[in-house]
């Protein structure tokens, strides 16, 4: 089966707190809740453990969502299971 845009609607409904990324700066592979979380700065900042770039960016406000994942090569995430179990 193809992968369309559709299925993105399944990778933001997911919780990502156990998603694994792999850092674009030093290739560390670490879950996203191992990461040096900074929420205070003007939008919430990821930093990898390991080199302490920016993996990942996330904000709110004016009515809208930005995510930034230029700091990540690759966001791994377990696929739901579709019977719901
Ligand atoms: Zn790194």
């Amino acid at each position: 089966m193809a992968t369309t845009l559709d299925d993105l609607r399944d990778l933001f409904a997911l919780d990502l707190t156990g998603a694994v990324l792999t850092c674009g700066g030093c290739g560390e592979r670490t879950e996203l809740h191992a990461h040096d979380l900074y929420p205070d700065a003007p939008a919430l900042v990821v930093r990898c453990p390991s080199c302490t770039a920016v993996v990942l960016r996330f904000g709110t406000g004016g009515g809208r969502i930005r995510l930034d994942l230029s700091g990540t090569r690759l966001l791994t995430v377990t696929a739901p299971d579709p019977a719901g179990s």
